[in-house]
């Protein structure tokens, strides 16, 4: 393809531990069972991990026993956890052999301990997960039919029922979405957060974007790939605490705004623009007042000289952000298509009746 990614050259068949050896019946019999990667990033998770072990384990080995997919691998990244997690993994991995664990060398934050896990990612699916239970893992085996019967690249797990969430939570939430819709022209699904499914083209399209402080939740709407969503009900953190201080949260609304909008950099613009109105508006006033005599002297020139040299000077800073956005659109370097399919090299169709 035409961003090559070394580490997802795969062979086919021999990087998971299939189960069993049984003959099963497969659900989706016509299509070859997928691989499935579950990204799960984790930030001192001490409390919750074992918990989820004791929940994600049946499902994902009854998702391979039912042929849900032929076989799965946990892609627990350890974003540089400073409690028990990395020997809680360990040990886990010695009795559940589909968990790899990825350990990040410092704390690099959600958002890029869930892309350090996608760039690692072996499967056809990959899905990200939230390692505190709030998103239930039940969801993953009707994300992978939907997405396989339906033919998506993407399904979105949609919260439908947020009552678990403090009211300030859920206030601030609703708030990023719909300011992030109305600043960008991307069409996010709402109170879709970052528990979702994505084929490996998909995967392989965020994986080749260049920018840093990506956001995922915005990031793959705007690669517009067909998609679906499954409503879910969010539940309460199993147990532990937040790692989402309201610190992390503004960062991630700026990086999300900054990311897919270039209207802040034209606010000066249009504050130049009504200045300038404004600035007319004085200079009538002002020679009014002085025609009827209400003024002292150097009243006038004062006022309309601040005035207009405000309005000159946003309206220059509005020139200067349009051209800085220009320049930060050109360096972000997102590609404007990802092609689906390339008839080069394919076996001839064989010729068709013509009516
Ligand atoms: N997380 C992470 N690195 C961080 C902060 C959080 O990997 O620096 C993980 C965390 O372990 C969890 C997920 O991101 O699996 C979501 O974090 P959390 O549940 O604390 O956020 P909230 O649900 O409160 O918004
Ligand atoms: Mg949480």
């Amino acid at each position: 393809g035409p961003f090559p990614h070394p580490l997802h050259a795969r062979t086919p068949g021999s990087w998971l531990i299939h189960r069993g050896g049984s003959a099963r019946a497969p659900t989706l019999s016509a299509m070859p069972s997928p691989h499935l990667s579950i990204v799960i990033p984790m930030f001192n998770e001490e409390a919750v991990l074992p918990l989820l072990a004791d929940r994600l384990r049946p499902l994902a080995d009854a998702m391979v026993d039912d042929g849900v997919c032929a076989a799965y691998e946990i892609v627990a990244v350890d974003d540089g956890s400073t409690d028990a997690t990395p020997v809680l993994l360990q040990r886990l991995r010695r009795t559940w052999p589909e968990v790899r664990v990825l350990r990040l060398r410092a704390n690099a934050g959600h958002q890029a301990a869930i892309s350090a896990g996608l760039a690692r990612a072996r499967g056809d699916y990959v899905v990200t997960l939230d390692a505190d239970l709030q998103d239930p893992p039940e969801v993953i085996r009707e994300m992978l039919t939907i997405a396989r019967t339906e033919g998506v690249d993407v399904v979105y797990g949609v919260r439908t029922d947020r009552t678990t969430d403090s009211a300030f939570k859920r206030w601030s939430a609703r708030t990023f979405y719909r300011a992030q819709r109305a600043l960008s022209s991307v069409d996010t699904p709402l109170d879709a957060g970052d528990y979702r499914l994505m084929s490996r083209a998909t995967v392989d399209a965020v994986n080749a974007l260049p920018e840093h402080h990506r956001v995922l939740r915005f990031v793959v709407p705007a690669l517009g790939f067909p998609s679906a969503t499954v409503g879910y009900r969010r539940a309460e953190r199993a147990a532990g605490e937040s790692k989402y201080p309201l610190a992390r949260m503004l960062k991630l609304s700026v990086d999300s705004v900054t990311g897919f909008s270039l209207t802040p950099l034209r606010f000066a613009t249009w504050l130049g623009l009504i200045g300038g109105l404004a600035a007319l508006a004085i200079l009538v006033f002002a020679l009014g007042s002085r025609l009827a005599g209400h003024t002292l002297p150097g009243w006038t020139s004062t006022v309309v000289i601040v005035s207009a040299v405000g309005a000159v000077q946003l309206l220059a800073l509005g020139i200067l952000g349009e051209y800085v956005g220009r320049m930060y659109a050109a360096m972000q370097g997102r590609p404007t298509y990802f092609v689906a399919h390339d008839s080069l090299g394919e076996p001839e169709q064989p010729p068709q009746d013509r009516v």
